[in-house]
């Protein structure tokens, strides 16, 4: 039988949270980390290890089905793949920074500056899009120290915390790209490798939507049932046992993040004692 070939990151920040979301995925790699390429035990999945700015070429030319890889990788070397789903780690941005002391305060100090970036083609978009004029050094690494060293007026690198910025002497001045980490498939997949994609996609899912949502169980006197079960939708409705305690049950039910503290205040106002919240593991609805 055919097997899944995918690309994940050899090292480097995407490493762990990609290993990590097949561990979740009940794919469990984890012995043969250091090795180049490897097989999984308990799926029909053949993992190899790349640099993340090789992994779009080799999903293009079929060499990996599958890949996973920052957004911002994958739309500067503009390969032809196609986007199967964003997968919530990885989060960072492309951003424009100036040294602290410069007094910025438009794109249009850009114009006629020096910017050194790796990630040119998306730069010059960006530039482009802005009718902004500027001179763009590609270099490969070590970006932040351009400006301190006279190699150009700005940078264009990825930020997630600033820190590295602020420790350079350099401000941030314009976001550029958002990225996150998604997962490319190559544009024409066997029937048999669509079909193991459209597997492993379903697991992801799940494992995605579990983090999103919490199990809650409460316990509620039998006169309130009505009014909290109105405040716990649940995936279907609540569930409802009741206690050995007359008079009172347990209300078991399933809530989104975004509304976690309201439903808790709420269910609290209506007299909901006892209340657990539990992480979910996988979550197929
Ligand atoms: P490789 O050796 O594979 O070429 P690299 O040094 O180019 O690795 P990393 O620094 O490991 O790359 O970053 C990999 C990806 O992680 C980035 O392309 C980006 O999508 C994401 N990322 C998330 N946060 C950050 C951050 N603060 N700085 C840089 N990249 C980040
Ligand atoms: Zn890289």
């Amino acid at each position: 039988m055919d097997k899944l070939k995918i690309a994940l990151q050899k090292s480097g920040r995407l490493h762990e949270d990609s290993v990590k979301l097949l561990k979740e995925c009940g794919i469990d790699i984890s012995n043969g980390l250091n090795k180049l390429k490897i097989e999984a035990e308990n799926f029909p999945l053949e993992v190899f290890f790349f640099r993340d700015d090789d992994i779009p070429q080799y999903v293009e030319e079929g060499i990996a089905d599958v890949g996973i890889v920052g957004e911002n990788v994958l739309v500067e070397k503009q390969a032809l793949v196609d986007v199967i789903e964003p997968l919530g780690f990885g989060k960072c941005r492309l951003s424009i920074a100036v040294p602290r002391a410069a007094a910025y305060d438009s794109l249009n100090w850009l114009n006629g500056k020096r910017i050194a970036t790796s990630y040119k083609n998306l730069l010059l978009q960006f530039l482009k899009n802005n009718n902004i004029e500027a001179e763009i050094h590609e270099i490969s690494g070590s970006v932040e120290i351009a400006p301190s060293i006279g190699l150009a007026d700005a940078i264009c690198d990825l930020v997630s915390t600033g820190s590295t910025l602020f420790s350079n002497g350099l401000k941030e001045a314009e976001t550029v790209f958002k990225s996150e980490a998604v997962l490319i498939a190559h544009k024409q997949l066997s029937d048999e490798k669509q079909h193991l994609l459209n597997k492993l996609l379903f697991r992801i899912k799940a494992v995605k939507k579990s983090k999103h949502n919490k199990y809650i169980l409460l316990n509620a006197p039998n006169e309130k049932l009505n009014a909290i079960c109105h405040i716990l939708p649940g995936i279907k409705s609540p569930t409802i046992l009741p206690l050995a305690e007359p008079g009172w049950s347990s209300v078991h039910s399933v809530v989104h993040e975004d509304h976690f503290w309201e439903i808790i205040e709420q269910l609290k106002a209506e007299g909901a004692q006892g209340i657990l919240v539990i992480p979910i593991e996988k979550m197929i609805v």
